[in-house]
């Protein structure tokens, strides 16, 4: 167990050659220091689909969409008989209306739709008296309650909208204008993209001034949201905003040699970034044969819902079971016509299928080959799906990292789809909102550019980034729970899934 505090800074969107050419160029000299003094792992690996509240999920709990159930940033839920979404942009959370949206991102997302079966990193080291504080990050669940703070814009929303729960969190928890675990010279900015790294400074500062933490997650989204404006390639001037609202830490303790004294400092983002040029637009194509479930529409009448998740998107087949085996497989039919639909996966009793450019490749855990990470599958078909090779019984994919292991868990997940899409290069589901950042940068897909994402650790047990082939995003909590010397995940639980959300039906063929 170390003696030094340890600091989780998450820059959201951050991509590995912008991060070292950031640091190398000046424009990112503290991240350039714990490079230099720390180690960096360019490769680790997101969850699939790759966005923000799927990542941020596996992050705190360290195991993915089929144990921690956030499957992505919109999803159908069928025991409520509706999409929840995240806030994909501002016109989707107004599709949906502002207070469904404010209470399924801020509330709902950690005290319902998070599973109770999987403990955060926040819950074990609260459970260990390990001080814990966090930035505003969407997955914060804890032990310690907090009421509801409310200032500014979002307490007219919030109290238009009766919202006034309290909610559970780290020790310290800081939430913009919604929670406050105590009173800070901060302007909380959280209604407004591009301006949050500042309000996350701020706070972090008065964290590190005051001695108020052994854990801190420090967040800086605003990364992504300049780059899904001006592309991944303009990183580099939201890297210095991110760098510089990181050395504020470090100035309020004494400087950053004082600052890593005390604290050790994982750095990382939850997924990576890539251009788009063409917008999809997957509910109105299955629309013309379909009728398919519109915002706050009526499921009973409703043959598909369609989630876009950025560079992918989940459809769920409705209705009855006879039925809907068959309209999945006109449904599959459909997505081979749809420019920009790259691949797509369901599962077929014990297995799980993977369709690209007319290669067909069924899965499911085995001892045939291994993967990366040392995972065992049973694979038969066309490893051209997967744009994979087996060698000595090694199953690899360039292209699409870690595959069947992050299909096979999103595709597993209570609320996931009965059909898988990833997008190909250059393009971006059209969200409910009738958005999409075309031209700009997003993520999300399967593929390596939107999911291979830098780590960079520094100030931990040394050596440790040669212990894994493979790093990946759930391996993050055992990182920060080994630090505090807390031992293995409790895998006890009992599992049990919300009623109504096994995959609907088997399908064949
Ligand atoms: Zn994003």
């Amino acid at each position: 167990m170390s003696h030094r505090k340890l600091v989780l800074c998450v820059v959201d969107s951050l991509r590995t050659e912008m991060l070292t050419e950031a640091a190398r160029g000046g424009a990112a000299p503290t991240f350039a220091e714990l490079l230099e003094r720390g180690s960096l792992i360019s490769d680790c690996v997101a969850s699939f689909p790759s966005v923000t509240p799927a990542c941020s999920s596996e992050i705190v709990t360290g195991v993915r969409p089929d144990r921690h159930w956030i499957s992505g940033s919109n999803w159908y839920h069928r025991s409520e008989g509706r999409y929840v979404e995240y806030g994909s942009s501002f016109e989707a959370t107004r599709a949906f209306g502002l207070f469904r949206s404010l209470y399924d991102i801020v509330y709902n997302m950690n005290m319902s739709h998070l599973s109770h079966e999987v403990e955060t990193i926040f819950e074990r080291l609260g459970d260990q008296g390990v001080r814990s504080a966090c930035t505003p990050f969407l997955i914060y669940r804890g032990r310690t309650r907090h009421e509801l703070g409310l200032e500014g814009l979002l307490r007219r929303v919030a109290v238009a909208a009766s919202f006034r729960h309290a909610t559970w969190g780290p020790d310290e928890l800081f939430y913009g204008e919604l929670y406050s675990s105590r009173v800070v010279d901060c302007r909380p900015t959280l209604a407004r993209p591009g301006t949050r790294d500042e309000y996350s400074a701020c706070v972090g500062r008065e964290l590190v001034a005051n001695d108020l933490y052994d854990f801190l997650l420090f967040s800086l989204p605003d990364n992504d949201h300049h780059s899904h404006k001006f592309g991944p390639e303009a990183q580099i001037e939201s890297i210095a905003r991110a760098d510089a609202a990181f050395t504020e830490l470090a100035d309020a303790a004494g400087g950053l040699d004082t600052f890593l004294d005390q604290n050790a400092v994982i750095l990382l983002a939850d997924h990576a970034q890539t251009r788009v040029e063409h917008p999809l637009p997957l509910a109105e194509a299955l629309g013309s044969q379909w009728r398919v479930l519109q915002p706050n529409g009526d499921p009973a009448g409703a043959e598909l819902a369609v989630s876009p998740i950025a560079r992918a998107a989940a459809v769920y087949v409705l209705g009855e079971r006879r039925r809907a085996a068959r309209r999945h497989a006109e449904v599959r039919a459909r997505l081979r016509e749809i420019d920009g639909v790259e691949l797509f996966a369901w599962l077929s009793g014990d297995r799980a299928v993977v369709e690209r450019d007319g290669s067909e490749l069924r899965f499911r855990r085995g001892s045939g080959v291994v993967d990366r990470r040392g995972v065992g599958w049973e694979v038969e078909g066309d490893l051209a799906a997967l744009e994979a090779e087996v060698c000595a019984e090694r199953f690899d994919s360039q292209v699409y990292p870690d595959a069947l292991a992050r299909l096979w868990s999103a595709l597993r997940a209570p609320y996931a789809g009965d059909l898988l899409i990833s997008a190909a290069p250059g393009y971006e589901l059209v969200d409910w909102g009738g958005v999409t950042h075309c031209p700009g940068g997003s993520h999300g897909a399967l593929r390596a550019d939107d999911s291979l994402a830098p780590l960079v650790l520094c100030g931990l047990e040394p050596g440790t980034e040669a212990t894994r082939e493979q790093w990946a995003l759930c391996d993050v909590a055992d990182l920060v729970l080994d630090h505090f010397g807390i031992g293995e995940r409790r895998d006890s639980l009992r599992v049990h899934r919300p009623a109504g959300t096994w995959p609907a039906f088997e399908v064949g063929g």
